[in-house]
């Protein structure tokens, strides 16, 4: 579970104003606006990417053993949230943002690996992650040499390979033509369990929303509407 409390962030102006949000586990939130009214500042501010100049977000995830721990975003140094992130969050970006200079598998691995996970271990995660996303043949090329679809799907695989909880994705298919959206959308989708985790996925599609269980609007960094609705049942990938 994700709690934010009256979270504020300007840069010249006011981009996110005074923001509460509770985000539960299992939740699939899609959160919608217009460009510029604060969905990327908002989703890097729940995931400790930047930090806010007021208010608080914390974080609840599940800890095997000890049971569930909460953390307060604020209280953590650069190096805590950084561990944070690459152990409990997986993150999805409109352009992948992959390393080309390391292979397909490599990529996925690496983020296994930050998060703690041995070399081999990680290379099999990664390995059966990208054969699952249709992509076993590709796995010692490098990602320049990867379609846009295909570099996506690399990135879904880097977002999932830790089992992390919380998985944010912003526009994760808003460079792709409208048929490789929706196929790549549909592979994250049905690669994401819906026991047990939760994607906060920023989208300009309605298709999308729909397939979530609760849809955020933002317009000029506030919340204007909210609303939990049933999600669509999902397609199949069709790769
Ligand atoms: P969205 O994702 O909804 O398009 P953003 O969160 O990216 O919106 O940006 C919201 C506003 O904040 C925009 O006016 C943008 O120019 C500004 N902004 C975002 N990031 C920065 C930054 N690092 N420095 C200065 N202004 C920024
Ligand atoms: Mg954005």
């Amino acid at each position: 579970m994700l709690n934010a409390h009256q979270v504020t962030k300007d840069y010249q102006i006011r981009v996110l104003d005074h923001i509460d949000v509770s985000i539960n586990d299992e939740e699939f939130v899609a959160i919608m606006g217009p460009s510029g009214s604060g969905k990327t500042t908002l989703l890097h501010a729940l995931a400790g990417i930047i930090t806010m100049d007021s208010g608080s977000v914390h974080i609840t995830t599940p800890h095997p053993g000890t049971g569930p721990n909460t953390v307060d975003l604020s209280s953590l140094t650069e190096k805590q949230r950084t561990a944070l992130r690459a152990g409990s969050f997986g993150f999805i970006f409109q352009q992948g943002l992959l390393v080309p200079e390391l292979t397909t598998e490599e990529n996925v691995a690496l983020a296994a690996m930050l998060a703690g996970t041995p070399r081999e271990q990680a290379s099999m995660a990664a390995t059966h992650l990208l054969s699952q996303l249709g992509l076993g043949t590709m796995l010692q090329r490098r990602i320049g040499e990867l379609s846009g679809g295909q570099a996506q799907r690399v990135a879904i695989a880097r977002s999932q390979v830790t089992g992390a909880p919380i998985t944010f994705a912003d526009e994760p298919t808003g460079a792709l033509d409208t048929a490789t959206a929706q196929e790549v959308m549909n592979l994250l989708l049905a690669l994401i369990p819906q026991q047990g985790k939760t994607l906060v996925i920023v989208t300009h599609d309605p298709n999308i929303a729909a397939q979530c269980s609760r849809t955020i609007h933002l317009l000029d960094g506030q919340i204007v509407h909210d609303s939990q609705h049933p999600a669509q049942p999902r397609q199949e990938g069709t790769h």
